[in-house]
């Protein structure tokens, strides 16, 4: 009965917590909780045996279990609740006010020893003091070699950001050179150059993808990486990836389908990072698929989430490269080395999907199957 009781306690303090934020935080709350339990212990104890029941090693569990989640202030206040109420029952008992209990094969009549009973009250209250003492040390410790791992961690991406920051920049005038040469405003380029200029421009454009998305990839898994969320139709932003594809798409001569419904409700989304993703998508669908081919673009509210797709009708993906897709520089089936890449797109585009709070996935039938990458989004 008390721990069905404690159960339905706990549950309700759990429930009303995911209700009301200030719940978790309130001291308050949290000591009258804390108290409830250790009485609920006590009644355990009370009903099988007081002093001499074995139950009283559940006092240990609140205490800890604060102690653990750095609650410290609380540990101790539940230490001297221990020692209050284990004490007060057992007094109780012994001066016969409140019946004593006793289980059968447990030792009985020493709860009319007071002097047993005052020895075992402190003795609990030192080793819960002690355990808390110990397990506060301990935490405190990790707390400060993942304070000092995370100050490495940052030192890097720091470190990381000045270097591609330095890289940027002349690759962002080899580029922007580049281009006036190539489009004649530096005065015609001879035919035998212009093919050389044309690679310059291509590799350092590849170039600065590869520094930008090693750059985010480092923000996001430091932390780093802000998402500003804003309500928008997700029709909006599927038509300004369309709109932003469309020389691509002409230039491969395939078909963009959209099947999208115009009445979806509004998302919460970053929409540049977004953007981003499935621009991402699109570039590999277009990629890996032929002249004359469609894509299909779609979106649709499916267990409370908006879930888009992309589906073509291109190389397609092997099981075996399927389960690794998503992981950093990971590039699949050697039939496609030619088509460049970085192997960094969909791990980039995963991971800002994760920091929407959805999930991302892909399915293919296997090569020449074409394949469909998925993401969902929180509605
Ligand atoms: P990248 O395209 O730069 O290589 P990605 O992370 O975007 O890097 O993709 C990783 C790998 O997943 C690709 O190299 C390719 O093998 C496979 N892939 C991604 N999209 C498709 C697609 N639409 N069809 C077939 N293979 C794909």
């Amino acid at each position: 009965v008390v721990g069905a009781a404690s159960f339905l306690i706990n549950l309700i303090y759990d429930k009303l917590n995911r209700r009301f934020a200030f719940f978790g935080q309130s001291h308050l709350v949290g000591a009258i909780r804390g108290l409830i339990d250790m009485l609920l212990v006590t009644i355990m104890v009370h009903f099988t045996g007081g002093i001499e029941s074995p139950l009283m090693l559940a006092y240990i569990i609140n205490p800890f279990t604060n102690a653990m989640i750095g609650r410290i202030f609380m540990a101790y206040l539940l230490a001297l609740g221990v020692l209050i109420m284990f004490t007060t029952n057992c007094v109780l008992e012994a001066l016969f006010i409140i019946p004593h209990y006793h289980v059968s094969g447990l030792p009985s009549n020493l709860y009319l020893n007071l002097q047993y009973t005052s020895f075992t009250a402190v003795a609990l209250f030192l080793v819960i003091t002690l355990i808390v003492s110990l397990v506060t040390f301990l935490v405190n410790k990790l707390a400060e070699k993942e304070k000092k791992i995370a100050e490495l961690s940052d030192a890097r991406i720091d470190f990381m950001n000045q270097v591609m920051h330095e890289t940027k920049n002349p690759l962002t005038s080899i580029i922007g050179y580049t281009d006036l040469a190539l489009n004649g405003t530096l005065g015609s380029l001879q035919g035998s150059i212009q093919e050389p200029i044309k690679i310059v421009n291509r590799q350092s454009r590849r170039m600065l993808d590869l520094v930008n998305d090693l750059l985010n990839i480092a923000r996001i898994e430091s932390g780093q990486y802000k998402i500003e969320k804003k309500p928008i139709y997700p029709v909006k932003i599927i038509e300004s990836v369309i709109e932003e594809m469309k020389p691509q798409v002409d230039a491969k001569k395939v078909t963009l389908v959209q099947q999208v419904n115009s009445n979806l409700p509004m998302v919460e989304l970053d929409e540049t990072k977004v953007l981003q993703v499935l621009i991402n998508l699109l570039s590999n669908s277009l990629k890996f698929s032929a002249e004359g081919k469609n894509i299909y673009i779609s979106a649709q509210v499916k267990n409370k989430e908006l879930e888009i797709a992309v589906r073509d009708e291109g190389a397609g993906i092997t099981a075996t490269d399927l389960p690794h897709i998503f992981e950093k520089f990971y590039r699949a089936s050697k039939e496609n080395v030619q088509i460049k890449g970085t192997g960094l797109g969909l791990a980039l585009s995963r991971a800002i999907i994760e920091a929407h709070g959805g999930k991302m996935w892909a399915t293919s039938d296997g090569l020449g199957k074409g394949s469909t990458f998925y993401f969902t989004l929180p509605l």
